[in-house]
């Protein structure tokens, strides 16, 4: 198997550990496979969430690629739960590794592989050097997931003044090896800064950049594999297919669950639930696909006005009716997520975060049996807004207990691209 571009899936592969150590191809498109593994996923039936995952990405690897089992292992320290909710409902909770959000997975996996991803290329000797701009979750998931690794030096740049409390303290109480960087301005300026700085020999002189960000396949692969274990454990004590509702921002984690499912794993429908944001679901009833401005919402880490996944469906779905024949989309407003979450208690017994509260009002629109709902970050990340809503102070998970005991350090900066470069020069 090799990866080709979106852009021009005729043009020769890379290896998987080409795709990864790059993020983007070289003609500006995303890496999939040039065709889709399929697997005998019948064996699987009762393995253990690590086997099942080192399966799947095994299906994934090529010969030229190191062996990804050691890092998709260290993944699953934090294993997902599937949670019975009632209705022939389940929660997949994906939430309770360090990050407390999904993006756990995908940047621990990133973490472990990339070090043997960049030695199989002969690029041992690089200092890799890992910067990423957040306005949220990613940076967390990131700054996590590279702390301490040997030889690895990490920048998350957020937006100053423009994260909660709590997602802040998760960006800064890193230290050693990563490097929080306030920039005064917007996620935006924040982004820019990142694009700049592969553009700039200061950065990427005798050292290796990687942004890690959402479109690098090595982030998406190891999302597969919760999907394709909760498939197999929820058809054997149900006897049935499960669907999945996916809340749904760039359309990193959907992809996910549809690969799994054209992997052959036991998986039905599958309904991507967005906030306001309306360019998906713009798409679904039209066929018009119209990127705009992303509007701000409560689930703020699904506020994307231009999915960049979309185009890896697209190499998938090649027109609205084959879309439309794959997946469905349901929008959902503000004041109903606040609803939902309202009413979550008494309904389904659970607290849900805005996200994840976006999927469960999708599943209650489709209705019908036999739901997976993946639960994407715990409600204790977003309490300013759910603890109003719910009448009562969440639980913290352990993880994000651990977090908010640790010290804190950030530099602030302007954004411009010489404030960014003068954080290096004072290391
Ligand atoms: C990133 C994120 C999403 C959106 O996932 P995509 O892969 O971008 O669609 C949803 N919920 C939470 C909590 C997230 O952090």
């Amino acid at each position: 198997m090799k990866y080709v571009s979106t852009r021009n899936r005729d043009a020769e592969g890379v290896s998987l550990a080409e795709a990864i150590v790059t993020g983007l191809a070289p003609d500006g498109g995303l890496f999939i496979p040039d065709s889709m593994p399929s697997m005998s996923t019948e064996r699987l039936v009762g393995a253990s969430q690590a086997e099942v995952a080192r399966a799947v990405l095994s299906a994934f690897r090529d010969d030229a690629s190191p062996d990804p089992s050691a890092a998709i292992t260290a993944a699953y320290e934090w294993p997902v739960r599937l949670a019975e909710i009632g209705e022939n409902t389940a929660v997949l909770e994906l939430y309770w590794g360090p990050s407390s959000a999904f993006k756990d997975y995908g940047a621990q996996f990133l973490a472990g592989y990339m070090p043997s991803a960049l030695e199989s290329l002969g690029r041992a000797g690089d200092r890799l050097t890992v910067m990423v701009a957040t306005s949220g979750d990613t940076g967390g998931a990131v700054a996590a997931a590279f702390w301490r690794k040997p030889g690895i030096d990490v920048y998350v740049l957020f937006p100053e003044g423009r994260v909660s409390a709590r997602q802040e303290h998760q960006l800064c109480c890193w230290g050693d090896n990563v490097r929080a960087i306030g920039v005064r301005g917007a996620f935006d300026d924040c982004q820019r800064l990142v694009k700049g700085a592969f553009a700039d020999p200061f950065w990427t002189e005798g050292r290796f950049l990687t942004s890690a960000n959402s479109i690098n396949v090595g982030r998406l692969l190891p999302q597969v594999t919760y999907y394709a274990w909760s498939s197999l454990d929820y058809r054997e004590r149900h006897g049935a297919t499960p669907g999945f509702v996916v809340p749904t921002g760039n359309l990193g984690n959907a992809l996910a669950c549809v690969w799994a499912r054209e992997l052959g794993f036991p998986v039905g429908d599958i309904v991507l639930a967005t906030n306001a944001n309306e360019t998906l679901v713009d798409y679904y009833d039209h066929g018009n696909w119209a990127p705009r401005e992303s509007v701000p919402t409560l689930a703020n880490a699904m506020d994307v006005g231009n999915p960049s996944n979309m185009e890896r469906l697209f190499a998938l779905f090649e027109d609205h009716a084959a879309f439309r024949a794959n997946l469905h989309v349901e929008r959902v407003d503000d004041d109903t997520i606040r609803e939902v979450i309202a009413d979550g208690i008494e309904r389904w017994g659970r607290v849900f975060d805005p996200h994840t509260a976006c999927a469960v009002e999708a599943r209650t629109r489709v209705g019908g049996d036999h739901w997976i709902l993946a639960a994407t970050a715990h409600p204790a990340k977003f309490e300013t807004i759910v603890e109003p809503l719910v009448g009562r102070t969440i639980e913290l998970p352990p993880a994000l207990v651990e977090l908010l005991e640790r010290p804190t350090s950030k530099v602030t900066i302007d954004a411009s691209a010489e404030a960014l470069r003068g954080v290096e020069d004072a290391r």
